[in-house]
């Protein structure tokens, strides 16, 4: 991705993409401790606007603050500087990648006294886990990896070194011929996907694990907000894997898989193997909100 047109902001300015590289004795790159947001924009009929772009931001200041990284700048710039770049790149649709990390004046684990930095990219990405997959369904299976304990990992921060364990089970899953793995929490009680918030229907009820152990995911809570609008009832509890496998409908969400429906865990075909009603009611919502077609969210859009 480093061999390409375009411009990425870095520090406060635009530059080249070419030229947006680090050095190797960056201290993130050894240590893991950066925060990054995944964020999306849509052509709509009154031009591109990014998705909730506000909560984003938010979250991307609550993990900077989560590790005591002092970001040298405030949001509102954040929130122009994410507006220029898909601008500037003159994308109609695409994924922003703000990252804040910690730079090459020291090593050793201290990060005391080396710079904070920030930069935000910008390219088109369509959907995460394939068209195929938004319309028809995925398969999972749970992963032999745990997702955060509580008391090892800060969950409510959006962190880089996190996903290693989100690697890991991808990874699994991939190997074994799945499309996205399913973790579970250190209880044995289920918790997200690798990149995503899990949702399950049972009986015209919404159900999806309590934050505990996930991302507090701004897509999880777009979902809980238009289920709510729609009448339906949705419930944040603990879920067990047979739960799932029992469940009328699942589906994944999250800003890069959108509104993914699961149709197979773990060999057991959830509900009738395809898109349910209810996701798919919730799925034909929220395309018509990324793309300005629902009034009643339009506070969720900022037109670049
Ligand atoms: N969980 C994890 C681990 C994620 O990486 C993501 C993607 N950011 C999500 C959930 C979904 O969060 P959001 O809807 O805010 O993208």
């Amino acid at each position: 991705m480093a061999d390409r047109d375009g411009k990425i902001w870095k520090d406060g300015a635009l530059i080249d993409w070419r030229d947006a590289t680090i050095h190797v004795l960056t201290h993130t790159l050894h240590y893991g401790m950066g925060v990054f947001e995944g964020v999306r924009a849509y052509q709509t009929p009154q031009g591109t606007a990014i998705f909730r772009l506000r909560e984003h931001t938010q979250r991307l200041f609550n993990s900077a603050k989560i590790f005591q990284m002092e970001v040298p700048f405030d949001q509102d710039t954040l929130f122009e500087a994410q507006r220029q770049v898909v601008r500037e790149n003159q994308l109609e649709s695409c994924y922003l990648r703000p990252l804040i990390w910690i730079g090459s004046e020291k090593l050793g684990v201290s990060a005391k006294g080396n710079k904070i930095h920030v930069a935000i990219a910008a390219w088109p990405w369509g959907a995460y886990l394939g068209e195929d997959g938004i319309n028809k369904g995925i398969r999972v299976k749970t992963s032999s990896f745990s997702r955060h304990h509580v008391n090892v990992s800060l969950v409510r921060a959006k962190a880089c070194g996190y996903y290693i364990n989100s690697i890991l089970a991808n990874q699994e899953a991939l190997a074994d011929g799945y499309d996205e793995a399913l973790l579970l929490d250190t209880d044995g009680y289920v918790s997200e996907g690798s990149g995503e918030n899990v949702f399950i229907v049972r009986n015209g009820k919404i159900y999806t694990p309590d934050l505990a152990s996930c991302l507090d995911g701004i897509t999880r809570d777009a979902v809980l907000t238009m289920a709510r609008d729609m009448g339906i009832e949705v419930i944040e509890k603990r879920i067990t894997r047979d739960e799932m496998y029992c469940s009328d409908e699942a589906f994944f969400t999250g800003t890069a898989a959108e509104i993914t429906p699961i149709r197979e865990l773990d060999h057991r075909i959830i509900g009738n193997g395809a898109r349910g009603p209810i996701t798919e009611k919730l799925q034909s919502l929220f395309f018509d909100v990324v793309s300005g077609k629902a009034p009643q969210y339009q506070h969720w859009l900022t037109l670049v």
